[in-house]
């Protein structure tokens, strides 16, 4: 039977369009290669602890904030969110000194000239920028519609913060939570406001992780008629005359559709579809020759009962002389300390993340768990690397640990797919925002994508580019209202 709508991809992205699909009327088929559903939401088990791979926190899911009305649509504001301390949700340390900051626009602004009493200009120049993105978030949803915001795609994050203060210190304080993007020079302004600006409204854990999200999603898909599949992967797009008419599965299954959506890297679609007229080489190579952001190590570290305080907030520690502006993921400078939500005032498990570099660990092949010494090595050298950073926070830390699970990302290339194991997919580039920023549109009739690669990345980001993708094929403005109005 053909299907209205397959989806390649069971992420974040593609479970989202599903749902949207689903909820007008379609028959929704989503295929996940993995054998579990989420992609960057997925957690695994150990110890009787549930921990993530990728999602850690969300932003602006506070009731009038910029996430709220979509998960609302979705149906998942009733998940057991935990909000992080506003008075402190982040904390950025250095050798020589930490900075907490707080949630809301206003008393982020004043912890801030607190700190930096001489620098007040330049924090009110940021602050209205992350409160400019925030309140025309969704202006780019209506077919038309101007978002003034636009104007800060094609101005460079760097660039600003340079601008606004001569102060290192506050522009670091400013960018050290950044592992949450990849700032580079390329960064647009616009991807550094959304992201912070919608943390800074507020921030939250989600108990029992990130997978919670998906099965959510994915039962509600299949309450609304359509179907997940996992372990079900994608090995050609079916075309005909310049038109997606299915898809084949490994093992040869063919599944005719009317629609097509990949939620999977753009250059792994392209290497799906068979040589036609339409789909250019010019194209390809252009969709291949775009950059990916970098990859994540990840350490998941089970605490000795009680050894260590909870923390109701995410920590960001930097090494000496790290040049936040222009991380190097080669070397581990800085690290992000993630808790799990815990019943009690004693943490059961935390989380470190670091920048990894893909050219680190591509040399190793083979599967998870089968890749050699050399790669364990190289992993034992980053987990105490990150560590050591880490005990600038947590002194007490290197003791406190029973045990440490740990992955690459080449770790992410095996269970996601994604291209040199990269967090946050192509990277956006302020020089060439129009080029680096993809339309859902592909030269395909009937094939569309979506997904973090697209257009914004992160929770917010991709559930952005999935609305903006369903706009696109639903072919009407209503979406966007339906969808804020509720
Ligand atoms: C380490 C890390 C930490 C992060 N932390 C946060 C955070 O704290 N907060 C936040 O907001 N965001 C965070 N993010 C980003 C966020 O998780 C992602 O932006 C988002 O989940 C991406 O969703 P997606 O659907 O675009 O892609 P993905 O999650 O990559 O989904 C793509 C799916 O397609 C499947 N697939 C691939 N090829 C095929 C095929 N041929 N056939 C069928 N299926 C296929 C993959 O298995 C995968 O499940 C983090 C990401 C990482 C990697």
């Amino acid at each position: 039977m053909t299907k209205d709508i397959v989806i390649i991809g069971g992420g974040l992205g593609g479970l989202e369009c599903g749902y949207i699909l689903s909820k007008h009327g379609m028959k929704v088929t989503v295929l996940e290669a993995a054998s579990t559903l989420g992609g960057c939401l997925q957690t695994f088990k150990r110890k009787g602890l549930t921990f993530d791979t990728g999602f850690h926190y969300v932003g602006g899911l506070g009731e009038g904030e910029c996430l709220h009305p979509f998960f609302n649509y979705f149906g998942l504001t009733g998940l057991p969110w935990k909000k992080l301390d506003p008075d402190c949700f982040e904390k950025i340390v250095f050798s020589d000194a930490s900075y907490c900051l707080a949630s809301g626009y206003k008393a982020f602004e004043d912890r801030l000239c607190a700190y930096f009493p001489a620098e007040r200009e330049g924090i009110r120049k940021m602050v209205s920028c992350y409160k400019e993105v925030s309140s025309h978030i969704s202006d780019n949803l209506y077919p038309g519609k101007e978002n003034p915001a636009n104007e800060l795609l094609a101005r460079g994050a760097g660039d600003f913060l340079n601008a606004i203060s001569s102060n290192r210190r506050l522009r670091d304080v400013l960018c050290g939570s950044a592992l949450k993007m990849e700032l580079s020079g390329t960064l647009p302004l616009y991807v550094f406001c959304e992201v912070n600006g919608s943390f800074i409204q507020s921030s939250w854990r989600l108990e029992g992780g990130g997978a919670r999200i998906a099965e959510a999603l994915a039962a509600s898909i299949r309450g609304m008629g359509g179907e997940v599949r996992t372990g079900a992967r994608v090995t050609s797009v079916i075309e005909d005359a310049g038109t997606a008419t299915g898809v084949t599965l490994a093992g040869g299954e063919t599944i005719p559709a009317r629609t097509v959506i990949s939620d999977i890297h753009p250059a792994s679609l392209l290497a799906l579809i068979p040589e036609c007229r339409q789909v250019r080489r010019s194209f390809r190579s252009r969709i291949s020759s775009l950059e990916n952001t970098f990859g994540m190590f990840t350490a998941n570290l089970v605490l000795k009962e009680g050894a260590l305080p909870y923390e109701n907030r995410n920590v960001f520690v930097h090494a000496d002389g790290a040049d936040l502006m222009h991380p190097d993921p080669r070397k581990t400078e800085s690290v992000m300390i993630s808790y799990y939500p815990s019943g009690s005032d004693r943490a059961r498990a935390i989380d470190l993340l670091s920048p990894m570099a893909w050219e680190l660990v591509e040399g190793f092949g083979g599967k998870p768990g089968q890749r050699g010494d050399g790669y364990q090595e190289l992993k034992e050298k980053k987990l105490n690397e990150c560590i050591a950073l880490a005990s600038k926070a947590i002194p007490a830390l290197r003791d406190a640990i029973d045990y440490a699970y740990t992955s690459t990302p080449l770790t992410y290339l095996s269970y996601t797919g994604a291209p040199c194991g990269s967090a946050y997919g192509i990277r956006k580039d302020w020089h060439a925002p129009m080029t680096t920023m993809l339309s859902p549109r592909t030269p395909l009739e009937n094939l569309y994508m979506t997904g973090q690669n697209l257009y914004l990345h992160g929770i917010l980001g991709t559930t952005m580019t999935s609305v903006f993708t369903c706009s696109q094929i639903l072919g009407s403005e209503n979406l966007a209202e339906e969808i804020l109005k509720k």
